[in-house]
């Protein structure tokens, strides 16, 4: 645990969704003082419930479109909606979100100094022609498409921060996170694990979007929080010239098909259900998996929990949940 004189003041923005509260755990558990700011367009203040009377942390209904002044030494940008439902719901405040946000988040970081993580994301490679997808692959990505407020959204933040930390020396951290699960998503939000999770426990028939071949590669949340820490922990150059910016793939790369997925699914929750076929969205990418040799190299990080073990535990938090719903029904 940090003593006061080393503990760090620390911003957290999306701090109230699914990754963002398990990472304001890991910083409280560390002794650090922690400021969410989230407009809980997609989160929820039950993530944060937990830590309602905790002294060394604060809740700020915040849009990060919006200019921000507080006072940190460190700041993870997490604030965008994730789930292509979310993120589709209202395309224009997605970009918005992600350029504007980071506008707001780099000038805050540029006049206090202060370090800054920035949530990227897989989809800056579009659907992939590399294969598996290396850093220094430019992505394929369609400009005008559905996906595009969240791909290109992202896309131009990254550019924003490597342009603030060659323009201004600002100490960034951008790390493209691949698919992650775990307790606390969204059990609406429509992405395959929840919605696969749901619908096996509550004997639904499990959607398969087109045939079912297409690949994902599924990190689960501990790991991926462990890595963001990691990262934003390596120091900066000599002299506090800025250390190491990445991008940094954080993902998993044990790859498998979704119809893999769903098997595994119904077999852990014992699920009589019936795999259904449904058309295939636009521009959904066929096959993805990091590669993690940078982040292995520079973090000295690789993912440890395994798939059944992740999805074990994801399935117990959606098994309490729906107890939790069932009681205030
Ligand atoms: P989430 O939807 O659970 O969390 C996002 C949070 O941002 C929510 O609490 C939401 O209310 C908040 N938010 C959205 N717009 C905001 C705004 N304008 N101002 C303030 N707060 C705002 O999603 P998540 O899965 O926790 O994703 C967190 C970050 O990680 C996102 O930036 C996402 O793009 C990135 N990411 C996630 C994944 C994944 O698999 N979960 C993969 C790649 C990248
Ligand atoms: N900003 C902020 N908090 C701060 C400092 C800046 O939200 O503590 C915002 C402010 O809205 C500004 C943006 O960050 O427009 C970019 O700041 P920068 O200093 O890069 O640019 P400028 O102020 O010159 O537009
Ligand atoms: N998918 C599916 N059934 C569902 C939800 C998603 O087959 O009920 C597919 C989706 O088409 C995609 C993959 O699962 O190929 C992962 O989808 P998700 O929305 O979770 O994430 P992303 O497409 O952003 O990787």
């Amino acid at each position: 645990m940090r003593n006061y004189i080393e503990r760090k003041r620390v911003l957290v923005t999306g701090g109230a969704g699914f990754l963002g509260s398990h990472l304001i755990d890991r910083l409280l558990e560390r002794g650090d003082e922690v400021i969410c700011a989230d407009n809980l367009f997609t989160g929820s203040k039950r993530n944060l419930e937990h830590l309602r009377s905790h002294p060394r942390f604060e809740f700020l209904r915040h849009d990060i479109t919006f200019p921000l002044y507080v006072e940190v030494d460190l700041i993870y940008n997490l604030a965008c909606p994730a789930s292509p439902i979310h993120y589709r719901h209202d395309p224009v405040q997605t970009t918005k979100t992600s350029v504007h946000g980071a506008i707001n988040m780099l000038g805050l970081a540029k006049r206090l100094g202060a370090r800054i993580f920035q949530a990227s994301t897989s989809e800056v490679y579009g659907d992939p022609s590399v294969h598996p997808q290396t850093e220094d692959y430019w992505g394929n990505v369609n400009p005008v498409g559905t996906r595009s407020c969240y791909d290109e959204g992202k896309r131009c933040a990254e550019t924003l921060f490597f342009d603030y930390h060659r323009q201004h020396g600002l100490d960034i951290r951008v790390a493209r996170i691949f698919n992650t699960y775990g307790p606390r998503m969204h059990p609406n939000d429509g992405r395959v694990v929840s919605n696969f999770i749901m619908q096996a426990l509550q004997g639904q028939d499990i959607t398969l979007y087109g045939n079912g071949e297409q690949t994902r590669s599924f990190c689960y949340i501990d790991d991926l929080v462990d890595g963001v820490l990691r990262f934003m922990d390596t120091p900066s150059g000599e002299d506090g010239a800025p250390g190491f910016p990445g991008p940094i793939n954080l993902g998993n790369p044990d790859e498998l098909t979704i119809g893999q997925l769903a098997e595994q699914v119904i077999r852990l929750t014992n699920s009589s259900s019936k795999l259904v076929f449904r058309p295939l969205p636009p521009d959904d990418p066929i096959r993805r998996r990091p590669d993690i040799a940078r982040a292995r190299e520079h973090l000295g990080w690789e993912p440890k929990v395994t798939l059944e073990e992740g999805l074990r535990r994801t399935i117990a938090y959606f098994e309490q949940c729906r107890v939790g719903y069932a009681h205030h029904a």
